[in-house]
C-alpha cells in the first residue's frame, strides 16, 4: 500500500505543480498516470510547440515546461505510479480514501486530487481479431521501457510521430525493426521522417508501405504477424517477430472515474469554485482541464491557480486546528523533504567603510 497525503490523479501540469504546493505545507503528494511519462497533454500530443501563455515565459516549450516542473517539484520528492490507470475508489470510515489502478496498485491518501484533464488516454487499438490475447505478450500499445526490445524483433505500425521515433530508436536497440504503415506518406515532424528514410538506405529498419497487419500469430505470444500489402496484387507477407507495437495514437476518456459517485456535466466535473475546488464528495478535490464550473478556462494556468486553492484546503482538513499563515517564498525559502533548503540571501548587518 503505497501512503501519502494527497493523492493526485493524474500527471499533467496540473498535478506536477500541486506537489510543489503541497509541498510548501508539507504535505506529501504521489501521482498516477495512466501514460509512462508525465507532463499530461503537454508531453504527449505537442511536446515540441512552443506556448506563449504562461506567466513570466514570453515563450517556452511544452516539454520544456513539464522538465521545469519536474526540476521545481525534485526537492518534495514525489511518488509515481506511472502506466496504470485509477480505477476504484473506496473512502473509508475515518474519512481517509484508498484508490487502486487497473494493474491492482493501491493507495491510501488523506485527499485526492483529480488532475485528469481530458481523461485518461487510451490507446487506439487496430481491429485485429483476438489481439487481446497477446497484450502483454507481445502485443504493446505504448513504449514504456524500450530496453525491453533489446535483441528483439520489432514491428511496428503506425504513421505519425510516435511511430517515426520509435522505429528509429529501437533501431539501435532492436534486432530488426519493421515499420509498417497504410500509406506512403508519413505525418511527422520533417527530421522524423528523413532520418527514418537514412536508417531504411541503411537496412536498419525494414520499412512496407502501403500495408497494414491484419493477423498476429503465436502460441503463448506473439511469434509473427501477417501483413496485408495494399499494391494491386493484394500480396500477404507473413514477418517473424516477438513483439508488435501499434502506435494509432491515443484517446481521452474520463473512464473509471466517471462512475465514483462525483457529480459530472458535460464530461467534466463539478466543482465548488468559490472555495476549494472540492467535489460533491468531501476530500476528493478537481483540478485543471477535468473540471468545471461557472467561467471555467481549460488554461494551463488555471490549474495551476486551482492547485494552490485546493492545497491550502486539504491543508485545513489535515490540521483543522492549526491556522495557515502565508509566507513568501521568498521570505520563507522552501525546505525540501530531501532535506535542501532554497532561500533568498539574507540581509546584513554590516558598517561601510571604517
Ligand atoms: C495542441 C494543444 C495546444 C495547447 N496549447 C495551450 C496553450 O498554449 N496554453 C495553455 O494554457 N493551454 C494549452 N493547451 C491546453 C493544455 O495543454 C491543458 O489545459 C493542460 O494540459 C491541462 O493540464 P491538466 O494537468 O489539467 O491535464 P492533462 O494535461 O490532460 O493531464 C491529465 C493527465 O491525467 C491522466 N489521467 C486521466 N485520468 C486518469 C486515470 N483514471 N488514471 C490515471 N491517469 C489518468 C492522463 O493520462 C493525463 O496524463 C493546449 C492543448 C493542446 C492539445
Amino acid at each position: 500500500m503505497i501512503e501519502t497525503d494527497i493523492l493526485i490523479i493524474g500527471a499533467g501540469p496540473t498535478g506536477l505543480f500541486t506537489v510543489f504546493e503541497a509541498g510548501l505545507l508539507k504535505l506529501k503528494c504521489h501521482l498516477i498516470d495512466a501514460l509512462p511519462q508525465p507532463g499530461g497533454q503537454c508531453s504527449e500530443l505537442y511536446p515540441k510547440k512552443p506556448i506563449y501563455d504562461i506567466p513570466g515565459f514570453p515563450e517556452v516549450l511544452a516539454g520544456d515546461l513539464v522538465d521545469n516542473l519536474m526540476e521545481q517539484i525534485k526537492p518534495f520528492q514525489p511518488g509515481f505510479t506511472l502506466g496504470e490507470r485509477a480505477e476504484d475508489i473506496e473512502k473509508l470510515e475515518d474519512g481517509t480514501f484508498i484508490v487502486t489502478t487497473n494493474k491492482g496498485t493501491k493507495h491510501h491518501a488523506n485527499a485526492v486530487a483529480i488532475a485528469g484533464g481530458l481523461g485518461s488516454f487510451e490507446p487506439r487499438k487496430p481491429q485485429i481479431e483476438g489481439i487481446e490475447n497477446y497484450e502483454d505478450h507481445g502485443v504493446a500499445y505504448m513504449i514504456k521501457d524500450p530496453e525491453a526490445f533489446r535483441d528483439k524483433k520489432v514491428v511496428i505500425a503506425g504513421g505519425g510521430d510516435s511511430a517515426l521515433d520509435w522505429s528509429i530508436f529501437l533501431a539501435n536497440v532492436a534486432q530488426k525493426v519493421t515499420l509498417v504503415h497504410r500509406r506512403e506518406e508519413f505525418r511527422g515532424a520533417l527530421d522524423s521522417v528523413e532520418k527514418v528514410q537514412e536508417l531504411v538506405t541503411q537496412n536498419k529498419i525494414n520499412l512496407i508501405t502501403p500495408a497494414e497487419v491484419t493477423d498476429v500469430k503465436g502460441s503463448d505470444k506473439v511469434e509473427s504477424v501477417t501483413i496485408t500489402i495494399h499494391d494491386e496484387a493484394k500480396r500477404f507477407q507473413e514477418i517473424e517477430c516477438d513483439a508488435f507495437v501499434p502506435l494509432f495514437g491515443l484517446s481521452p476518456k474520463l473512464g473509471p472515474i466517471a462512475n465514483w459517485g462525483l457529480e459530472i456535466e458535460k464530461n467534466a466535473i463539478k466543482v465548488d469554485n468559490t472555495l476549494d475546488y472540492q467535489t460533491n464528495i468531501p476530500g476528493i478535490y478537481a483540478i485543471g482541464d477535468v473540471n468545471t464550473y461557472p467561467g471555467k478556462l481549460k488554461l494551463i494556468l488555471c490549474g495551476f491557480h486551482e492547485a494552490t486553492l485546493m492545497c491550502q484546503s486539504v491543508y485545513q482538513r489535515m490540521n483543522p486546528n492549526k491556522k495557515y499563515v502565508l509566507k513568501y517564498t521568498t521570505v520563507g525559502g522552501i525546505d525540501g523533504f530531501d532535506g535542501s533548503r532554497k532561500e533568498a540571501e539574507k540581509a546584513v548587518i554590516k558598517k561601510i567603510g571604517s
